[in-house]
């Protein structure tokens, strides 16, 4: 996978694809699968920014047939099935737990009934998967099973639990980039650290987009007949820059902050759920209690999620620093037996998520439910659209109708789309990986486009995971990804200053 910024900026492309989460990722993957001249451009690294934070649970649809929701339940759980099949290596099945019990969890006859009927609504979820990634019928559990599986939990108000399985991605880094290199692989142009920031918009439609390569500074018109921002939370801002009167921004917020915290302790192999209680600060999580996460990962657990609305002129430090705590103070609530301090937490990771704000139905200040698609046309140029996720886990799926319009507006046939079923280059299952710490780094920076030591760092190896990496791995990385791009000494200190100053979180 080659970077080069001066001929992205050569002949006109069918779509440009700003943003490289795993939205603009998918979209791009999909578009260059269906044979269409594909650029997609990430201003800092694919998938750095909300797609590396996620909680990891690619959810299957039971928390939707508690509301009723069957056409999400549906569709969650046909992409659950499709990310195991087309990245086996970074998807795997996860088991959830949720104790009976605790006030405002269902009794176990009432999971009896869901888990059955998930099971009855699902009958080809398995297809086409490795049988390493089946997912297994849901059960109810006993008491002491329960307690068995998950030891910390307060044995006096435990009735039993409910178990079923969603899926987990080991590392969504490393999945969006997986979707960047396949689409590499048919021929997209991707690069890394190349910002859009300019449009140049004539007779209604965008002819071009400057692009500025931030290592070098340099800009780039890239032409292309159908634009797509998906820029994540910057991609309202980022499309004013393509209007001629932008559109206002209302004064009401339209994201949530939303964090994890990482622990340095596991408790149990599966996803525990817990009942919160009832918070009493605005909650855009939803009212009332709600379900909190503990995700078992190799060596840490991700406990999630806090969600708070920030207001402009709130301090991001303290609001992230105030959702830690809460976070921290909600879950020895609602488990004791956890005894959490702040000792134990190793990282937060955070990322802005998007509210309803008047754009869907319902309170303004809860988490939208549905992406945000925006054009072609209305107040903004014609080939301009607008895709801004709600979840990792259906950005697949949005991809497929986002580059059905983009067929459309093109005028050319359709096209049947094949990322359910077409494996994703690098996330195949392995039979163990035999290279070395030092081959990975030197295949990271020469065929991943790891063009920064974070980028190979946090990103492309293991090296980064929390409690971060130690000095003596970062200075054997940099020799390595230096020698490899012709660093002097000057940009080598400055490379390691930024990995060891910054961290992943
Ligand atoms: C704490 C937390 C927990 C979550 N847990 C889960 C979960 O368990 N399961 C699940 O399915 N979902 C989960 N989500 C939601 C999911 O992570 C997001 O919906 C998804 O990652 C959003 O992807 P994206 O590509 O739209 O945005 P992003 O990943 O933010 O990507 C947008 C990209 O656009 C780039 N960009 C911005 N401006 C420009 C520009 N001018 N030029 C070029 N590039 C630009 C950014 O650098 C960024 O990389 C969670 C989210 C958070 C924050």
């Amino acid at each position: 996978m080659r970077r080069n910024l001066e001929q992205l900026g050569g002949a006109e492309h069918d779509v440009l694809v700003i943003g490289g989460g795993i939205q603009g990722a998918c979209v791009a993957w999909d578009a260059a699968l269906r044979g269409l001249k594909v650029a997609l451009v990430e201003r800092d690294d694919f998938g750095g920014a909300t797609s590396a934070n996620s909680l990891r649970i690619v959810h299957g649809g039971i928390r939707y047939l508690a509301r009723g929701d069957l056409v999400r339940m549906r569709e969650s759980t046909r992409e659950r099935s499709a990310l195991l099949r087309v990245a086996p290596g970074l998807v795997q099945p996860l088991p959830v737990l949720v104790p009976t019990g605790p006030p405002g969890v269902p009794g176990r006859a009432a999971f009896g009934v869901a888990l059955t009927l998930t099971h009855l609504l699902s009958p080809a979820r398995n297809r086409d998967l490795h049988p390493s990634r089946h997912i297994a019928a849901g059960r109810v559990l006993s008491r002491s099973e329960c307690l068995r599986r998950f030891p910390a939990l307060d044995r006096d108000s435990c009735t039993g639990g409910a178990l079923w399985y969603d899926a987990r991605m080991t590392r969504p880094e490393r999945l969006t980039l997986a979707f960047v290199v396949s689409a590499a692989s048919v021929g997209a142009q991707v690069a890394n650290h190349a910002e859009a920031d300019g449009f140049e918009v004539t007779g209604g439609a965008v002819r071009a987009v400057r692009v500025t390569d931030r290592l070098t500074g340099r800009s780039h018109q890239v032409r292309a007949r159908q634009v797509v921002i998906a820029a994540g939370p910057w991609s309202q801002a980022l499309a004013g820059l393509a209007q001629e009167r932008p559109t206002p921004v209302p004064g009401s917020p339209r994201h949530a902050l939303a964090l994890n915290l990482v622990v340095g302790r596991r408790w149990s192999d599966a996803a525990i759920g817990l009942r919160s209680d009832p918070s009493s600060e605005a909650d855009p999580g939803g009212s009332g209690g709600r379900f909190l996460f503990l995700a078992p990962q190799e060596r840490t657990t991700l406990l999630g999620t806090w969600y708070g609305v920030t207001h402009s002129g709130d301090g991001h430090a303290a609001a992230l620093e105030r959702g830690a705590e809460t976070l921290l103070a909600q879950f020895n609530r609602a488990c004791p037996g956890l005894g959490l301090s702040e000792a134990d937490v190793l990282g937060i990771q955070w990322g802005r998520l998007p509210l309803k704000a008047g754009l869907e139905s319902g309170p303004a200040a809860i988490l939208a439910e549905r992406p945000r698609g925006i054009g072609p046309g209305g107040d903004g140029p014609a080939n301009l659209r607008i895709i801004e996720a709600v979840k990792y886990t259906t950005a697949r799926a949005v991809a497929q109708t986002v580059v059905d319009g983009v067929l459309n507006s093109l005028s050319l046939e359709a096209r049947p789309c094949r990322t359910a079923e077409t494996p994703l280059v690098g996330a195949e299952l392995s039979q163990g990986d035999r290279s070395s710490v030092a081959q990975r780094i030197l295949y990271a920076a020469e065929e991943e486009m790891g063009v920064t030591l974070g980028d190979v760092i946090f990103r492309r190896t293991e090296l980064g995971d929390l409690p971060g990496p130690d000095r003596e791995a970062v200075m054997m990385a940099c020799r390595i990804v230096g020698d490899a791009r012709g660093w002097d000494q000057r940009r080598r200190d400055a490379e390691v200053t930024s990995v060891l100053g910054a961290g992943p979180a």
